[in-house]
């Protein structure tokens, strides 16, 4: 499911089901997905027998902690929303270096350890936002992480864990789960400019997702998936992958894209919504999609997505709201000025 707002809950229902009986083993929720919505309904995807059909992942949501009982009380919370007596795999959710502090204060490794003797959870891991120097911190903290999961693409190369923490988790025995592989879809919907350096016999999508698959220090792939056809698509794409597939050329063709991808990118907005809803009422994932543009199209192919949103950033009061939840550690307040600047 993406994480958008609103979930079509029958659809969405129907669509987890159908993966599962298509092969799909994994499936991946989290505390604030869907404003809270997403376990409730990934715990009704999982009745009628399906739970024992998957490994199962929910996230403990560390900024919500104030005392050590909290994250007793939510992974409680957790497991009657999503209908079962354990999770497979569980994570303290998107650390950075100030929430690694923490999980220091309040023992939640700890707490981890009990929850797993008492049968509740299985496997302990983490996800990550931050820089490579945090990461291997949090790596080395304990020898007790049995995976991490980390954003992660042919783009973001030396972006927070990148190519490096990668090859550092995997050579200490963690299993690495990578999430952004489409770098929040716009891998998917790549300018011509970006798209000509790839073969035209897979859509790019495929070539995101097999620069992942190629690699042996990866685990494990999350793709959100919106639509049946994107979980159709994903199965074949899946089905064709293998460690080492790619060749020497392709290889380059995917140090190509970067760099023109790079040139052009203004922020490093992913879509995750993470920052909604703005109290002022801005679309902040759409507004920087709409700076995106400005790259490839110019400022006119700006202005035409620009002034599709209804509150345009110069409505932004920067409250800084957005901002401490933001896993980019995007300074959404002076770019909504930039932008306005842009725009006047
Ligand atoms: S800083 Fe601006 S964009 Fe962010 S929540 Fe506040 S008003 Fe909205
Ligand atoms: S600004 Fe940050 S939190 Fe908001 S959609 Fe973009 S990446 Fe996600």
């Amino acid at each position: 499911m993406e994480d958008g707002v609103t979930v079509d809950e029958k659809e969405a229902v129907r669509i987890i089901r159908h993966a599962i009986d298509s092969g799909v083993n994994y499936v991946d929720t989290a505390y604030p997905y869907h404003q809270g919505t997403s376990e409730i309904v990934v715990g009704k995807a999982l009745g009628d027998g399906y739970r024992d059909k998957v490994f199962l992942a929910d996230k403990s949501p560390i900024w919500k902690l104030e005392k050590e009982s909290d994250f007793d009380s939510i992974l409680e919370e957790q497991l009657q929303k999503l209908q079962t007596d354990h999770i497979d795999f569980y994570l303290l959710h998107a650390l950075n270096k100030e929430r690694f502090e923490k999980i220091k204060n309040l023992h939640l490794i700890d707490h981890m350890l009990e929850a797993r003797k008492a049968g509740k959870i299985r496997y302990l891991g983490f996800s990550f936002h931050d820089d490579l120097e945090v990461f291997k911190q949090i790596v080395d903290y304990t020898d007790q992480w049995d995976f991490c999961q980390i954003q992660y693409n042919y783009i973001n190369r030396a972006y927070q864990a990148g190519d490096e923490g990668l090859a550092y988790a995997a050579e200490k025995g963690l299993a690495v789960i990578i999430m952004e592989p489409l770098l929040g879809g716009r891998l998917a919907n790549l300018s011509e400019h970006v798209a000509e350096v790839f073969s035209k016999d897979k859509t790019s999508v495929e070539h995101a997702l097999d620069f992942l698959w190629d690699k042996k220090e990866v685990s494990l792939l999350l793709s959100g998936m919106g639509t049946e056809q994107q979980v159709e698509d994903n199965l074949v794409y899946a089905g064709r992958s293998a460690v080492g597939m790619l060749t020497a050329e392709e290889k380059k063709q995917y140090e190509k894209a970067k760099e023109i991808y790079d040139k052009m990118s203004m922020v490093d907005c992913t879509g995750c919504a993470y920052c909604m809803p703005c109290p002022f009422g801005l679309n902040i994932p759409e507004l920087f999609k709409a700076y995106n543009t400005y790259g490839p199209e110019g400022k006119d192919g700006m202005k035409r997505e620009y002034e599709k949103q209804q509150v345009r950033s110069d409505s932004c009061r920067s409250c800084h709201r957005c901002e401490k939840v933001c896993p980019q550690n995007i300074k959404i307040s002076e770019q909504m000025k930039k932008i306005a600047e842009l725009m006047k």
